[in-house]
C-alpha cells in the first residue's frame, strides 16, 4: 500500500520536462554546456569559486577524498549519525573511518570528541550537516586548523543552508552535496563538490572523466563519474526552486513546532544559534520512556512514512573491524529515541496537523503506558533503573 503521506515528494513540473526536452533536442547528452551551467549556478549560489558535478553523492565523496590526497594509511574522522556513504567513501579510497560522537541536541560532530580521536594518522575530519542544519563549523574549523588536519563537509542534505550568514560548502577544503530524490532538490541521482581550491577542482574534473588530460591521454587513474546533461538541465531548474522550498519548509517547521508545543515526550528539532535550517529532515527526539519503534509502527500504520535517520553507522556489520569496540554514548542514545517525519515542501496544513496529531496520540499513549507500568510492576518506591542518557546530563 502506498503511504498516505510519503517521506519525499520531489518538486518538479513542466519546467524540468522542458529543460530535459531541450537537452534531448540538442543531441549533447553528457560532457556539455548544461553541466557547466549547473556548476556555475551552484557555485555562485553557495558563494564558492568552484563546483564540479558528479554522478551521485557517494562517488562525489570518494572523488573529494581522492582529490584531497586521502588514501591508504590515512584516518578520517566521521560521525556515525549519518548515511552510510560518509564512511564507506572513506573505505572506498583505502583510508580508515574513525567514528566520533555528536552533540545530543543537533546531532552533528562534537569537536571535543573529535579532538580526542585525532592520531598521527588523522588526515581529515568530515563533518555532516545533519538534516541539512549547519554543523558546529566554527568549532571544527578552529580544531582542524589548530591540529593541522583538513576539514571536509558532507553537505549532502544542506543545499542553501547558512550559519551566521555564511553558506555551507566553503568552510573547509571541499564539500559534497547530493541530489538524490529525498534531498531538498534533486536530479534523480547526482552529486556536486564545491571548493575554493582550483587545484582540487581540476583534479575532480580529471577523476570524473577517466583522468583524461587531452583526448585519450590518461594521466591519473580516473573513472566515469559524470553527471548527464539531462540531469544537469534538471538541476539548473531545481536550483531556481531552492529558496522557495526552503522558505516553505521553515514556515512549516514553525507550524509543526507550535503544533507539538503541548505534546509531552516529543522534542522538535533544535535549531542552532545563527543557523538557517533547511529541514531536509524533520527529526524529533522522544522521551526515553517511550517505545520509539512502537510509535514508528503506529505512524506507518496510519499511512505516514516516518523513518529513523540514521541507525548508527559504527554498528553496521561492514565496520565491525574498525568500530566493533567503539562506544558512542550520545549517538547510541539519540538513535534509540529519534524519529523523522515526512517533511517535503508539498505538505498541506491539513497534512501537517495530521502528522502532529498522530504523533501526539502515539507518544501520549506510550507515556501513559510507561507510567502505569512503573507504578504497577517495579520496586517498592515504584522506580526503575533508567538507561544511561548523556542527553540528559
Ligand atoms: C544522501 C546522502 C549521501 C549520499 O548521497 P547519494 O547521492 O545518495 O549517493 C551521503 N551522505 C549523506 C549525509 C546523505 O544524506
Amino acid at each position: 500500500m502506498t503511504p498516505r503521506i510519503r517521506l519525499a515528494k520531489p518538486q518538479a513540473d513542466e519546467a524540468e520536462v522542458e529543460a530535459i526536452r531541450s537537452v534531448l533536442a540538442s543531441g549533447i547528452l553528457t560532457n556539455g554546456p548544461k553541466t557547466e551551467e549547473f556548476e556555475r549556478a551552484f557555485a555562485e549560489l553557495h558563494e564558492v569559486p568552484h563546483a564540479v558535478a558528479l554522478a551521485n553523492g557517494t562517488v562525489a565523496l570518494a572523488a573529494m577524498l581522492l582529490a584531497s590526497d586521502i588514501g591508504p594509511g590515512d584516518e578520517v574522522i566521521v560521525p556515525s549519525m549519518t548515511f552510510v556513504s560518509t564512511a564507506t567513501a572513506v573505505r572506498h579510497v583505502g583510508a580508515t573511518p574513525v567514528f566520533a560522537d555528536i552533540h545530543a541536541d543537533t546531532f552533528d560532530l562534537d569537536p571535543e570528541d573529535v579532538a580526542r580521536r585525532i592520531t598521527s594518522r588523522t588526515k581529515a575530519v568530515m563533518v555532516v550537516h545533519y538534516g541539512g542544519q549547519p554543523a558546529d563549523l566554527p568549532g571544527l574549523a578552529a580544531l582542524a586548523e589548530d591540529r593541522g588536519i583538513l576539514l571536509l563537509e558532507d553537505a549532502a542534505q544542506a543545499h542553501g543552508a547558512r550559519l551566521h550568514g555564511r553558506y555551507v560548502g566553503g568552510w573547509g577544503r571541499a564539500a559534497m552535496f547530493s541530489f538524490t530524490p529525498t534531498k531538498n532538490i534533486t536530479t534523480g541521482e547526482g552529486g556536486i563538490v564545491t571548493t575554493a581550491d582550483a587545484d582540487v577542482a581540476e583534479r575532480l574534473r580529471l577523476l570524473r572523466n577517466h583522468g583524461m588530460t587531452a583526448p585519450y591521454r590518461h594521466e591519473v587513474l580516473g573513472f566515469n563519474w559524470r553527471l548527464t546533461e539531462l540531469q544537469a538541465a534538471m538541476g539548473v531548474v531545481q536550483l531556481g526552486r531552492l529558496s522557495g522550498i526552503l522558505a516553505t519548509k521553515r514556515r512549516n517547521a514553525e507550524r509543526m513546532a507550535a503544533l507539538l508545543r503541548e505534546t509531552p515526550g516529543v522534542r522538535p528539532p533544535t535549531v542552532r544559534d545563527g543557523a538557517e535550517h533547511p529541514f531536509m529532515l524533520y527529526t524529533v527526539l522522544l522521551d526515553e520512556r517511550v517505545d520509539r519503534d512502537a510509535v514508528l509502527a503506529e505512524l506507518q500504520e496510519a499511512g505516514i512514512e516516518a523513518k529513523v535517520y540514521f541507525p548508527p553507522v559504527h554498528r553496521q556489520p561492514i565496520f565491525r573491524d574498525v568500530a566493533g569496540a567503539v562506544r558512542l554514548d550520545r549517538t547510541e542514545d539519540v538513535a534509540r529515541r529519534m524519529l523523522s517525519l515526512p517533511f517535503h515542501a508539498a505538505l498541506t496544513d491539513e497534512e501537517l496537523e495530521f502528522l502532529a496529531e498522530r504523533l501526539t496520540r502515539a507518544v501520549t499513549a506510550r507515556l501513559q503506558g510507561a507510567r502505569e507500568d512503573r507504578s504497577g510492576g517495579s520496586g517498592p518506591d515504584g522506580r526503575r533503573a533508567r538507561p544511561a542518557s548523556l542527553a540528559d546530563r
